[in-house]
């Protein structure tokens, strides 16, 4: 018989690696309730029109990543590679989600990408994201990125740069492509020298020239003057606000004029965090501002600003600072010397539950104690409770504290009251 395992670039997520999940998805719940965001659900797969218009035709996403299939009523589909685009589509879907102009939204789930898969990238990884639209201010700009910053600094993540750039909008756009075409200067020798992905961009979008990882395409950047002086005032001006702001919170950052970012919504602000503890793929957060993007899905021209974070690359960063996280719920072993006490077991087992504590019993039917606290000692049980004969007969039971050794015999009916005391 063939056996089965998960398809390439995808990963079981077994229950040991668990509570790593639930500390950053709480984490960031809780902390997107303090700012006033609220979750949003869109589904997995999305008209594959929307991400080919959202993310641009010239992206990575779009040309060779996308999960696109044609179902049985001949749509054609994509499971989303990222989460801003169907963000969009729901606002523009669902006026209602505007109030007083903003809509202040996070997601959280499954994003697919056909990439080659290494250590921190695969095909299906998990994101949670945060957008802010309709405000154009730096202030906008200010509150993600601290709230990014935040986010990290709650889960004790040591070790991150923040990479702050700004892009500049439409109107610098012609402007910094044409200085970069001309930096780079003649094209026959680009040809033999610039890396295969950043030959078509150098006609294409020369922007993205400046993100290549290729050492010798970095070095022929090198002296480039940078793109900010050749923005608009109003886009100095935000950046400098933005930069303000961010010393003010104290928020440590880098400004980095070759940030640029690979999706082609971005405008103005963008920023990735880094963690030093990583190794290639060590981009933990990525964001932007996309004033221009929902007027292009076919929305009221409206601006926003938003970042994603990849949940596995988070969890490799705490586990390479060596930090552990368990399931910290103590559990309750009950312990029946016999067949005959199995069902006032389950009748404990069942008000230990339904007062809180997590609990539970081998049906295994051994019989004598000692196997049944080796048993315990596996499940790293804290407190193991014994029902025997003797104590049937006067309605007690011993509660074993299995740090201590320490067994108390006590009436049964006080078994929650007791345990409460002692948790
Ligand atoms: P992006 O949507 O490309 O801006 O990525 C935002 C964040 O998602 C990155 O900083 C990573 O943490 C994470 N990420 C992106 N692609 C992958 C991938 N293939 N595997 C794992 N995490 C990823």
């Amino acid at each position: 018989m063939t056996t089965h395992s998960v398809p390439r670039g995808t990963k079981d997520i077994l229950p040991s690696e668990i509570p790593y999940w639930h500390l950053i998805e709480s984490t960031a719940r809780n902390l997107f309730d303090l700012y006033n965001y609220q979750e949003i659900r869109t589904p997995i797969f999305e008209h594959a029109e929307l991400f080919e218009q959202g993310i641009g035709q010239g992206t990575d996403i779009v040309e060779k990543e996308m999960y696109t299939f044609t179902d049985k009523g001949d749509r054609r589909l994509t499971l989303r590679p990222e989460g801003t685009a169907p963000i969009v589509r729901a606002v523009i879907q669902h006026p209602e989600l505007i109030h007083h102009q903003n809509a202040k939204l996070y997601y959280c789930g499954p994003m697919f990408r056909y990439e080659r898969p290494q250590s921190g990238r695969y095909r299906q990884f998990h994101q949670v994201g945060v957008e802010y639209i309709g405000e154009s201010n730096p202030e906008a700009d200010i509150e993600i990125i601290s709230m990014a910053y935040r986010f990290f600094e709650a889960l004790g993540l040591e070790k991150l740069t923040v990479n702050v750039n700004s892009i500049g909008d439409e109107i610098s756009r012609p402007v910094i492509n044409e200085a970069i075409r001309q930096f780079l200067g003649n094209t026959k020798w680009l040809e033999k020298e610039l890396c295969p992905r950043c030959l078509p961009r150098f006609n294409q979008n020369p922007l993205r020239i400046l993100d290549c990882k290729n050492e010798v395409c970095n070095q022929y950047l090198s002296g480039m003057p940078d793109i900010k002086t050749l923005q608009s005032a109003a886009c100095k001006d935000h950046f400098h606000s933005v930069i303000d702001g961010l010393k003010r919170l104290k928020i440590p950052f880098k400004v980095n004029p070759f940030l640029v970012r690979g999706l082609d919504y971005y405008t103005r602000t963008t920023f990735e965090i880094i963690s030093d503890n990583l190794g290639a793929q060590n981009a933990i957060c990525g964001g932007g501002r996309y004033d221009n993007l929902i007027k292009k899905m076919g929305g009221k021209s409206t601006p926003a600003i938003g970042f994603a974070f990849g949940i596995e690359r988070i969890i490799l960063a705490l586990q390479a600072q060596k930090k552990v996280i368990k399931n910290t719920h103590s559990l309750i072993f009950i312990a029946p010397i016999g067949y005959t006490y199995y069902s006032q077991g389950m009748q404990m087992l069942d008000t230990l539950r339904r007062s809180g504590f997590k609990s539970e019993m081998d049906y295994a039917q051994k019989n004598d104690l000692k196997s049944q606290l080796k048993t315990a000692n596996k499940l790293k049980a804290t407190f193991v409770i014994i029902l025997g004969e003797e104590e049937a007969l006067k309605n007690t039971i011993i509660v074993k504290n299995m740090k201590t050794g320490i067994q108390t015999e006590i009436p049964s009916k006080t078994m929650v009251k007791y345990l409460q005391a002692q948790t």
